[in-house]
């Protein structure tokens, strides 16, 4: 048996491949990747010339077959994607679980990734988070999942595109209220730049961001989530949770919690009231 490599690529500055990866990388029989343009031309600028093989979002259900079957016949198979680690918001997650499945080895080298690399400069607690990758690109399902997390405490990280950034930083202040943020924009390239501040701030800045980024959001502060919320009605409070997709058992739990009475008194308030 071969071995599988998974192999972060840099997300911006070409000097941040290690030495490891481009050891692996002259050493593999086939290296799959995202875009063989932009694959050759990072393999070019270390001298490392091969022929590539493509594997993206669009053939990878097809072509971890063909990864498997060369790992099976005992060849060393590297997989790329255009920028940061394979897997995260990029193809690598299926060969990998097919090659798990199939009792081939794997292995992933460490290296860049936008969403680590904006969380450990934002300032923003970074011993627990929560990667969220992109939100949903339509309104109405990228409110669900705002809502979704509107009471998670640790730190959020999340990535989005320049045409919908303002959009993405209004419903945040809307629905996950008006946190402490920070946007880090083009990291490791010549206009790298960290925006950091309060949602609405930055909203009325109205600053015109262009480029790659990532959004890292302060968790919730249950204490001021908890006081909001014991200032609706028992009712209200009730379908806050049902709308995080709680049941109602827990829901009830949770609201009695909140306002400090016992759950039977939030049962006869929802449930024999009713
Ligand atoms: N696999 C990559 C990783 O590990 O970070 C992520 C690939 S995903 C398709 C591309 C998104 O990552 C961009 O839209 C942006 O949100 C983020 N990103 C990638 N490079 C970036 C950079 N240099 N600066 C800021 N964000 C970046």
């Amino acid at each position: 048996m071969g071995k599988l490599y998974l192999i972060p690529t840099p997300i911006g500055n070409m000097d941040d491949m290690t030495l490891r990866a481009l050891d692996v990388l002259r050493s593999v029989d086939h290296i799959y990747c995202e875009d063989t343009r932009n694959t050759k031309k990072l393999l070019s600028h270390y001298d490392i010339h091969k022929i590539l093989k493509s594997y993206h979002m669009f053939n990878e259900d097809k072509k971890y077959q063909e990864i498997i079957k060369e790992l099976k016949e005992g060849m060393d198979i590297a997989v790329v994607t255009d920028a940061g680690y394979p897997g995260i918001s990029d193809p690598g997650y299926l060969v990998c679980k097919k090659a798990i499945e199939e009792g081939c080895a794997v292995t992933t080298l460490p290296g860049p990734t936008a969403s680590l690399t904006a969380l450990v400069t934002s300032g923003i607690p970074c011993d627990k988070f929560y990667f969220y990758g992109f939100l949903n690109h339509e309104v109405n399902p990228k409110r669900k999942e705002l809502e979704s997390l509107v009471d998670f405490e640790n730190t959020l990280i999340f990535y989005e595109a320049p045409h919908r950034i303002n959009e993405t930083l209004e419903l945040m202040s809307e629905i996950l209220g008006n946190r402490y943020i920070c946007i880090a924009r083009e990291l490791t390239k010549k206009h790298e730049e960290y925006i950091r501040g309060y949602i609405d701030d930055i909203i009325k800045e109205g600053y015109e961001l262009k480029g790659e980024m990532v959004i890292i959001v302060e968790g919730a502060k249950i204490d001021t989530l908890t006081s909001n919320l014991n200032s609706l009605t028992i009712g209200e409070h009730y379908e806050y949770y049902l709308k995080q997709n709680i049941d109602s058992k827990e829901a009830m739990k949770r609201v009695a919690k909140d306002r400090g009475v016992s759950k039977s008194d939030i049962y006869k308030e929802i449930i024999v009231k009713k």
